[in-house]
């Protein structure tokens, strides 16, 4: 049994022939899959009722099993269960007038930031591109909205399931797989240096939004939120940023999550500010009060406090946004759980 959403149209043409089927019956397969969203061959009206047969035979369509959905006012979050019992967690966010769907690329992370929950636990393993793309099609069939932007702000870190994440994206912006503009597409990293350039050289990956988790103004608060800012420090990683092949009308995002008194001090703001002052056209940064976790020992700042981070910001002239959500306070940040907890949660 294979999941239809491994393949590419290419593949599944070639896929389809060695079985014997004319090969643009692909074609109208993935028309089914990612435009009407179907999951039962048997409903494939236009192939005839021996191919119905022969698909649902030889493969699935979900690789994924909902197995809980929680409602706040302005998000929704699914908890999937993978083929060999692993949860994952995927967030729809109701922006103002669009809707956002934030992805997991792994279960667990293997980079293990001193803040995060979805770092406790380490990697368990790599999603497949038929993982991430079931999170993306299980959510669309149940909302009546086309969801039009798609964030790798899950758990895990992208970059570090490259191949994967590359196939998944491809399938995700194809016109004949899940249509999305490039545009709409970000991946954030922890700033991976070395997988930075990799993108910056791929001509699918340098196309999507890049996002940056940068946390903290120097070196030292960096190493001490962020060990992988050891072998990636802080200067070259702005520096493999500022070289980023983005044409002059776009930013790279860098991602602050604030934690009280240990990157949100006024001092901190001028560092962060006289950091990318610089390069002040190449970036806009978004600010996110922290989200404790029971098992972490940070908290988040008072938001005056944030208001007058994002203000100092803005004073050296950098774009700066504030994003604060109702729901994620209500059950946790968008790639901040980790699957043991949720099987907790769970039971
Ligand atoms: N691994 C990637 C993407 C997933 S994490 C990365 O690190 O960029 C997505 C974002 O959530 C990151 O910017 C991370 O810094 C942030 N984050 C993690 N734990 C958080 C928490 N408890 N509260 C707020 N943001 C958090
Ligand atoms: Fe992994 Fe991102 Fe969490 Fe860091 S913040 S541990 S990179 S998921």
């Amino acid at each position: 049994m294979g999941f239809i959403t491994s393949y590419t149209l290419q593949e599944l043409r070639e896929k389809f022939e060695g079985l014997g089927l004319e090969a643009y019956r692909a074609n109208q397969v993935m028309n089914w899959i990612y435009k009407r969203l179907e999951s039962n061959f048997q409903n494939m009206t236009d192939l005839p009722k021996k191919y119905r047969e022969i698909l649902s035979e030889k493969f699935k369509v979900h690789t994924l099993e909902q197995v809980e959905k929680v409602i706040a006012s302005d998000s929704i979050k699914y908890i999937f269960r993978t083929w060999d019992g692993h949860l994952i967690e995927t967030v729809l966010i109701f922006e103002r007038d669009h809707l956002t769907l934030c992805l997991s690329s792994q279960i667990g992370c293997a980079v293990g930031c001193k803040f995060c929950a979805t770092a406790i636990d380490g990697l368990v393993r790599n999603l497949s591109p038929s993982e991430m793309l079931d999170q993306y099609l299980l959510v669309q069939k149940d909302v009546d909205q086309r969801i039009r932007n798609v964030v790798f702000m899950g758990m895990g870190e992208p970059l570090a399931n490259f191949e994967n994440l590359k196939k998944a994206l491809y399938i995700m912006i194809s016109p004949w797989g899940l249509d999305l503009s490039k545009r709409r597409v970000s991946i954030s990293t922890s700033g991976l240096i070395a997988q930075i350039k990799k993108m910056a050289q791929d001509p699918l990956l340098r196309e999507v939004n890049l996002a940056v988790s940068l946390n903290a103004p120097n070196q030292y608060i960096r190493e001490s939120l962020m060990p992988i800012s050891k072998t990636n420090p802080l200067e070259d990683l702005i520096k493999t940023l500022v070289e980023f092949p983005y044409p002059t009308d776009r930013r790279i995002m860098l991602e602050y999550v604030l934690i009280k008194d240990v990157n949100d001090r006024e001092k901190d703001a001028h560092f962060l500010a006289k950091l990318i002052a610089p390069y002040r056209r190449k970036f806009k940064i978004n600010l996110i009060p922290y989200n404790p976790d029971p098992s972490l020992p940070f908290e988040r700042p008072p938001l005056e406090r944030v208001y007058a981070f994002q203000n100092i910001l803005r004073s050296y002239n950098l774009s700066v946004f504030v994003r604060i959500s109702k729901g994620i306070e209500v059950f946790g940040a968008c790639g901040q759980l980790r699957s043991k907890r949720l099987a907790i949660m769970l039971k």
